[in-house]
């Protein structure tokens, strides 16, 4: 099933759920503040698997012209989109960076709040 993008109406917090495509409209709430949540950039209905290295393919995203796997990978990553059929060692191992990526983004968060608050 495809990953969709979305985005808080209140906190602006960004998150990815999966769905069906005839469900994609109905979002989940706000895993932040469980308020309502918009769609925003779609995942990319096609899969990179079988893309050479030098193809050009057009980003669903935003329309860019991308060269080759590593770009397109790059390109996800800037989107903060997963791509939607990997292989599961590949899907696992993206999980894994962007769950280090939260824990990081979180302990600074803290230790931001706690050089704030001159602790
Ligand atoms: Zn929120």
């Amino acid at each position: 099933m495809p990953i969709y993008s979305i985005k808080c109406t209140e906190c602006d917090e960004h998150d990815t759920f999966v769905s069906k495509i005839a469900e994609r409209d109905t979002t989940p709430a706000c895993h932040h503040c469980n308020h309502p949540t918009v769609r925003t950039l779609d995942a990319p209905m096609v899969t990179a698997m079988g893309l050479s290295d030098h193809a050009a393919i057009k980003s669903s995203i935003d329309g860019s012209m991308l060269y080759g796997r590593s770009d397109y990978y790059k390109h996800l990553q800037k989107h903060d989109v997963l791509p939607e059929s990997e292989m599961k060692g590949e899907a696992a191992h993206q999980k894994k960076q962007i769950a280090k990526k939260d824990k990081e983004q979180r302990k600074k968060t803290i230790s931001d709040t706690i050089a704030k608050l001159g602790a």
